[in-house]
C-alpha cells in the first residue's frame, strides 16, 4: 500500500489540481490519503476550502451590477468597430421578425451539437396559426464529426431527402415551388447574408475538414445537389436567432432569447441607428437582430482555482469564460475539482478515494440536478449519484459537504446568467429611452440546463430582481419557449422567402 504525499496548505500548493502524473496510481488503485491526519484536521480542511469557495464565487449585488454594466459596455464596444470587445456582436441579417401572417409549408434544418433535427411545418397565417408540424432527430454518428465536409453535409442532405419523401396529410406546397429551409446552425457563423455564412470553426468535438472559412449554406446546396434534392436554404439562423423569432411569433413583447445548455448564448433586438459599425446603412424595419456570443464574456467574473485549472486544462484557455462560469457543460466539471481537492487535502470521502474521482468531466450538471433534488434526511440519492458517477462511498456529512459545493456553483452561475440578461436589457432601455423597463418585455429562454435545472433558474430570477428592483423586474418576464428555436427557423424561412408573401 502506498501512501500519496499530501501537498502543504500555502495558497499555491493547496490548490493544486489535477494532481501530477506521477501522483497517479495505476487505474483501479485506490489512493491513500493523509493516513497519519487526524479526523479534526481533516475537517477543518474541508471546511476551509468550502469557505474558501463560497467566499471566492459570491456574487453579491454589487459584483452582479459590474457585471451587468460591463455586459452592457462590452455591447457597446463590439457595436462599435468590429472585434472591439470580448462580444463579436455578430449581425444576423434578420430584420424582420415573424408576423403571425406568414402562410404555407417550411422546413427547418437544425445542426447543434450531437443530433441534428429536421422540421416541417404548414403555416395557416393570423388566424390558423401552426397546422400541423413534423420533426424527425438523428443522431450524427461519431465518424462524421471528425470527417470530411463533404460526407458530413451528404449525411444531413440525405436525412432532409428521406425526411422530405414521405410529406403528406396537412401539409401542401403550391404547384411549381421549391420546399424552402431555415438552416439553424449552432456553431460561430460569421454571416454574410440572411442566406449566407462563413463558419470560423468548429466547437462542440466537431473537427470536420474543409469547412472551416466556407459558406455552410453552400456546402449544404452542394450536398443537396449531389441527392438531387430540389430545396433552397431561406435563412441560416443561429439557435439564438431562432428562439427569438420562435417565441416572437406568439408573443409581440419578446426582445432578447437566451441558451443555456451545453453552451450559452444570446441575441436581441436592436436598433440599426444604434450600430455605429453600419455606417448608417438601416434596416426598412430600423431594426436588426444581434447574436451576442456572450459566452465570451470575462470581465468582472469571480473566478476561483478550479475555473482557473479548468480553463488551462480546457481545449480553449482563456477562452469563453462567462460560458464556462454559467453552461451545463462546465458545472458539473468544477464541483468534480471541489471535491477532489477535499478528498485529497482533507479525506472528505475517507482516507482513500477512488481514481474516478480524478476524471475530468466524470460528474455532470445533471448530477448536480438530480443530487439537489434530494431532500430525505440521509441524502441517500446524493450518495448513489455521486458513488454512480466517481465512485466515491460517501456519509451523511460528506454528503452535505457535496451539497454545499454544488449550491456554490449553480448559484454564482444562475446569478451571473441573470446579471448577463440584464445587461442586455439595460443597453437596449438606456437606448430606447426607457421602452423596455417601462413597458412588459420578455426574455424568450431555452436549453437544457434552464430547462431542467429548478434552482439554477430560481437563482437567475432573484438576481434579475435584486438587479431590477421589484417595480421593474414586475414588467420584465422571462420565461421558457421550448422549442422555440425549429419552428423560429422555418418562420424565418417564411419572412426571408423569394416567393410573394
Ligand atoms: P445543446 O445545448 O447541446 O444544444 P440542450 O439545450 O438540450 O442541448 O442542453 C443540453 C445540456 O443541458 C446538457 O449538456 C447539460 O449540461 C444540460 N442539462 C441537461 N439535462 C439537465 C438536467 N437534468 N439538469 C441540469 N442540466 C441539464
Ligand atoms: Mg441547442
Amino acid at each position: 500500500m502506498s501512501s500519496i504525499p499530501t501537498t502543504t496548505t500555502s495558497a499555491a500548493g493547496f490548490f493544486r489540481i489535477p494532481p501530477p502524473p506521477h501522483r497517479m496510481p495505476a487505474a483501479g488503485v485506490r489512493m491513500m490519503a493523509g493516513a497519519l491526519r487526524s479526523n479534526a484536521s481533516s475537517l477543518s480542511t474541508v471546511g476551509s476550502i468550502l469557505t474558501n469557495l463560497q467566499h471566492e464565487s459570491a456574487t453579491p449585488l454589487p459584483v452582479l451590477r459590474h457585471v451587468a454594466d460591463a455586459m452592457t459596455e462590452d455591447m457597446r464596444a463590439g457595436l462599435a468597430v468590429e472585434g472591439g470587445s470580448d462580444l463579436k456582436m455578430i449581425l444576423s441579417y434578420v430584420d424582420a421578425l415573424p408576423s403571425g401572417n406568414e402562410k404555407g409549408l417550411f422546413y427547418a434544418l437544425d445542426l447543434g451539437g450531437t443530433n441534428f433535427r429536421v422540421l416541417r411545418v404548414q403555416l395557416g397565417g393570423k388566424e390558423e396559426r401552426v397546422i400541423a408540424t413534423e420533426s424527425e432527430q438523428v443522431s450524427i454518428p461519431k465518424e462524421l464529426m471528425s470527417g470530411t465536409s463533404e460526407q458530413l453535409f451528404d449525411f444531413i442532405a440525405s436525412g432532409l431527402a428521406t425526411f422530405a419523401e414521405v410529406e403528406g396529410g396537412n401539409f401542401r406546397l403550391p404547384h411549381g415551388r421549391q420546399r424552402e429551409i431555415g438552416f439553424t446552425f449552432s456553431f460561430p457563423v460569421m454571416q454574410t447574408s440572411i442566406d449566407s455564412g462563413i463558419l470560423m470553426k468548429w466547437t462542440k468535438g466537431f473537427s470536420v475538414s474543409g469547412t472551416a472559412g466556407r459558406d455552410v449554406v453552400a456546402c449544404l446546396n452542394e450536398a443537396m445537389e449531389r441527392q438531387a434534392l430540389d430545396m433552397r436554404v431561406s435563412a441560416l439562423v443561429n439557435d439564438t436567432v431562432g428562439a427569438l423569432a420562435g417565441a416572437r411569433y406568439w408573443d409581440d413583447d419578446v426582445m432578447v432569447a437566451v441558451i443555456l445548455g451545453t453552451g450559452t448564448n444570446a441575441c436581441y433586438v436592436e436598433r440599426t441607428d444604434a450600430i455605429p459599425r453600419l455606417h448608417g446603412t438601416m434596416s426598412a424595419s430600423g431594426m436588426t437582430i444581434i447574436n451576442t456570443e456572450w459566452g465570451a464574456f470575462s470581465n468582472g467574473i469571480p473566478l476561483t482555482v478550479f475555473d482557473k485549472d479548468m480553463d488551462a486544462a480546457s481545449i480553449n484557455p482563456g477562452e469563453q469564460i462567462f460560458e464556462k462560469t454559467i453552461s451545463g457543460m462546465y458545472l458539473g466539471e468544477i464541483a468534480r475539482r471541489v471535491l477532489l481537492k477535499m478528498a485529497e487535502e482533507g479525506d472528505l470521502f475517507g482516507r482513500s478515494f477512488p481514481q474516478k474521482l480524478t476524471t475530468p468531466f466524470s460528474l455532470r450538471t445533471p448530477d448536480l440536478c438530480a443530487m439537489q433534488q434530494d431532500d430525505s434526511d440521509d441524502l441517500q440519492a446524493v450518495g448513489s449519484i455521486l458513488y454512480n458517477a466517481t465512485q466515491v462511498e460517501s456519509n451523511l456529512s460528506s454528503r452535505k459537504v457535496a451539497l454545499e459545493v454544488c449550491d456554490a456553483i449553480v448559484k454564482r452561475g444562475g446569478r451571473l446568467a441573470g446579471a448577463g440578461i440584464v445587461g442586455i436589457l439595460q443597453k437596449m432601455d438606456q437606448d430606447s429611452k426607457g421602452s423596455i423597463y417601462g413597458k412588459r418585455t420578455v426574455v424568450a429562454m431555452d436549453g437544457g440546463l434552464y430547462e431542467h435545472y429548478p434552482q439554477y433558474r430560481g437563482y437567475m430570477q432573484r438576481a434579475v430582481e435584486e438587479l431590477l428592483g421589484s417595480e421593474i423586474s414586475r414588467n420584465i418576464v422571462i420565461e421558457h419557449s421550448k422549442d422555440g428555436s425549429g419552428i423560429g427557423a422555418a418562420l424565418l424561412a417564411a419572412t426571408n422567402s423569394k416567393y410573394e408573401h
